[in-house]
């Protein structure tokens, strides 16, 4: 580049004058040290000056008293970009930690239909729990708060449907009303599923193209699909997981058009089931925090993936 050959061209003409530029400066102590090192910090930019140049500079300083290691450096940018730390500056992210774990005390509640616009469904349900009781809401909570502080620290507003504050709910439809009242950039609703023993691994849904009612997904199912397959292979990387092995032939991502959060979404939305909480081997890794924070970081990647386009 330009600037390494002005340096280079500079460096050779300061060797010249070497020895008049030691002369000069000796006497002036302090002074001199920190002109002549100010002269040396070309050197790391553009590499001109020969080594010998270095090891000559404590002679200029023998009559000095003690310098500082890193004399102080004139302010100058940083040569990183603010927005490659706060890459989400900017965007709304929707975090929708699946069920609550109140709704066990509220059955009656939560049991009440509402209008998914395809349908009527359940208000919300209690999810389900490993053999020993580890609840699924608790396992969907603690999971999207540490992928709330991992989006936070890249600059993501991140929205949840609940933080664990509500007696119950919220019912499906308000939760997919959040994220469309929020105008997320994107939204993402945490599961483990409830599959049969011996099933394993996880998998995104993704919505279906439905329409009726107040539901009409035609136009975020395809930037669903984008935001569901970043998740995916994020999520494979950061935790290790296989796809399902029970749904979606093996792809980890299944299409659905029953579930109220996706019908009535109009920002691009998916659910990931982590896991299967009713398998033991699932269930192990579902239950250790270590864990939950890869699988977090496999969320809040993919989802910086999506929206880095
Ligand atoms: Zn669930």
């Amino acid at each position: 580049m330009s600037n390494g050959s002005f340096f280079s061209a500079s460096g050779r003409r300061r060797g010249g004058t070497l020895a008049l530029v030691l002369a000069t400066l000796a006497p002036l102590g302090l002074g001199g040290w920190l002109l002549w090192d100010n002269l040396g910090q070309q050197d790391d930019n553009g590499g001109g000056a020969p080594a010998s140049s270095a090891s000559s500079l404590p002679t200029v300083s023998s009559t000095s008293s003690p310098l500082p290691a890193q004399p102080p450096q004139p302010s100058s940018p940083s040569p990183k970009n603010k927005s490659d730390d706060k890459p989400l500056t900017g965007k709304v992210v929707v975090l929708d930690p699946g069920h609550n774990p109140n709704n066990r005390d509220h059955t009656a509640e939560i049991a009440r239909h509402v209008d998914i616009g395809t349908d009527e469904k359940e208000c919300d349900t209690t999810g389900t729990a490993t053999d020993a009781g580890y609840s699924e809401a608790s396992f969907t909570l603690d999971v999207a708060r540490r992928a709330r502080t991992l989006l936070e620290a890249r600059g993501a507003t991140v929205k949840f449907t609940q933080d664990g504050d509500r007696a119950f709910g919220p019912c499906v439809d308000e939760r997919a009303r959040i994220g469309n009242s929020a105008r997320a950039d994107a939204v993402v609703s945490v599961h483990a599923d409830g599959a049969p023993a011996g099933d394993r691994g996880f998998h995104v849904i993704l919505p279906k193209s439905v329409r009726g009612g107040d539901a009409d997904t035609s136009k975020i199912a395809a930037p669903s699909r984008r935001l569901g397959e970043r998740v995916r292979g994020e999520f494979m990387d950061a935790t290790g997981s296989e796809p399902a092995d029970y749904i979606g032939d093996g792809s980890g991502l299944n299409v659905r058009g029953d579930l109220g959060g996706l019908n009535l979404s109009t920002v691009p939305k998916v659910f990931i089931e982590c896991g299967n909480m009713r398998d033991s081997k699932d269930a192990a890794e579902l239950t250790d925090p270590k864990w939950r924070e890869r699988a977090a970081l496999g969320i809040a990647q993919g989802i910086t993936d999506f929206l880095n386009g």
